[in-house]
């Protein structure tokens, strides 16, 4: 990796206090940094963490930002939260200080060897998958990034025979400097976050960065069917394909149902179609990065398919919940954003009752309109972008603006029939109902146990 940083004596400012801020303020601590940890939030609303901080020694600017303490620091460490272009960032970076993101910090102390996933959509279920086909194929592995444990977290459990997976955001790879995955992979890129990047090019440019330090050791993995993401493919690592539509040079993909890896002119394959245990077309596209990924990494194709066969999905990502009545229920509530609507969707033959909404992201709901059309019976809104998307789909299929969403999950189970679908896929964050899009979909999750605890008594009732 990039080689460690001296952090002793250094004054090391830390902005934004959740996890991944406490995670970096506690490691500069131990480190010998003269850290201070700053929050626009009080005391009172960061809560526990204040303790473990004060302990370290952290001292602790809250409530506000100042830009003295700004301008008067080695490294600054900003929160993915935070937007790069914050104005005391730029009165920081004016002055030559430097500002490094955790992951930045982190891979300089990482022992082993990294795989990092990025994209727009996917990476915390390749990420996951990736992790899982490599452990259960015995070899030592850290899961970690922007999936749940920072990366800063977990250093000081790596070694020179681990391999750390890491799923990174756009915000993360944003600021780095000499961050080198050995294997990197760039599932897709649609436009979400253009509230923090601006233009669709500058998201792109960010997350590509993932390539950046790659050398002509290491291997990059990119989707062949998304040309949005291809024009980034990087010269110096080499270049790994997946496809579901077509034979790549090198890479995974698909022929007759079948995956296929291939690689200096031998195809070998690995496993079907069909023994894939996630729904949709979209987790053909994970399953086949994965494939490539660990490949790559060493796992042979009859360890990866059995480390395929046996993931059980990601919570919130298209989960199955129940089927009560004949109707299947489907928690989706990661779906923020349109195009990853767009492949829920896509995953059901018909007949879906989708409830969407939320928070917008300054999205384009009318690429809506020909799956809802094709797809779906009923759209049931909620939430605060309600009347946009309403505006949007109108005339593709019938609406009921159900506003929250335990109104959406009553009247869709009385609107459903057996057989049908009905699908938590929103296309919009959460924010303004729920604390965030886990919460959202345990809300959901929960209202389905309960009309399937209704029903269940309901039957035994009559019986
Ligand atoms: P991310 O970590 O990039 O947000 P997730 O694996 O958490 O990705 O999935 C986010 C949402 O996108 C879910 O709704 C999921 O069903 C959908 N999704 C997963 N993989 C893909 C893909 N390859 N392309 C498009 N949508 C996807």
């Amino acid at each position: 990796m990039a080689g460690s940083f001296e952090l002793r004596g250094k004054r090391v400012l830390v902005v934004g206090l959740a996890r991944t801020g406490v995670a970096t303020s506690l490691f500069c601590a131990a480190r010998g940094a003269i850290v201070t940890a700053t929050d626009t939030r009080t005391e009172s609303a960061i809560g526990e963490a204040l303790r473990q901080l004060r302990a370290a020694g952290v001292l602790l600017e809250l409530g506000g930002h100042s830009k003295e303490i700004f301008l008067k620091q080695d490294l600054i460490v900003p929160s993915p939260g935070v937007p790069a272009d914050a104005p005391l960032l730029q009165a920081a970076r004016a002055q030559g200080t430097t500002i490094w993101s955790e992951i930045e910090l982190a891979d300089r102390f990482l022992k082993g060897r990294l795989i990092g996933i990025t994209g727009s959509n996917g990476k915390t279920t390749t990420t996951s998958l990736i992790e899982h086909i490599l452990r259960s194929a015995g070899v030592p592995t850290i899961l970690a990034g922007n999936i749940g444990t920072p990366l800063i977290s977990v250093v000081e459990q790596t070694n020179d025979r681990t391999i750390t997976v890491a799923e990174l955001s756009s915000f993360q790879l944003e600021l780095i400097e000499t961050f080198r995955p050995y294997i990197s992979v760039f599932l897709n890129l649609t436009p979400d976050h253009l509230d923090r990047h601006h233009t669709f090019e500058g998201y792109g440019t960010a997350k590509a960065r993932i390539f950046e330090k790659q050398t002509e050791s290491d291997s990059a993995v990119l989707n062949a069917d998304d040309p949005a993401s291809t024009k980034y493919a990087p010269a110096k690592p080499q270049v790994f394909w997946f496809s579901r539509k077509q034979r790549v040079a090198q890479g995974a993909f698909v022929r007759d149902s079948e995956i296929l890896f291939r690689s200096d002119g031998m195809e070998e394959f690995v496993l079907k179609i069909q023994d894939i245990p996630l729904a949709g077309a979209h987790n053909v596209e994970n399953v086949l990065a994965a494939v490539a990924a660990t490949r790559l990494a060493g796992a042979d194709a009859a360890a990866i398919a059995k480390g395929v066969r046996s993931f059980s999905g990601v919570e919130h990502r298209l989960e199955f919940v129940a089927e009560i009545g004949g109707v299947r229920y489907y928690n989706d509530s990661k779906a923020t954003n349109v195009d990853a609507t767009l492949k829920a969707l896509d995953a059901f033959p018909g007949r879906i009752l989708v409830i969407l909404g939320g928070k917008d992201k300054g999205s384009d709901y009318t690429l809506l309109q020909v799956p809802l059309r094709e797809k779906a019976i009923l759209a049931l809104l909620i939430g605060a972008a309600a009347d946009k998307i309403e505006k949007q789909i109108s005339g593709s299929v019938a609406i009921e603006r159900a506003g929250t969403i335990e109104r959406a999950v009553e009247t869709a189970s009385h609107a459903a029939r057996p057989g049908d679908v009905v699908l938590l896929a929103p296309a919009c964050a959460s924010f303004d109902q729920f604390e965030n899009y886990e919460h959202r979909g345990r809300v959901f999750k929960g209202l389905v146990y309960q009309l399937g605890r209704q029903a269940a008594s309901t039957s035994s009732g009559r019986g």
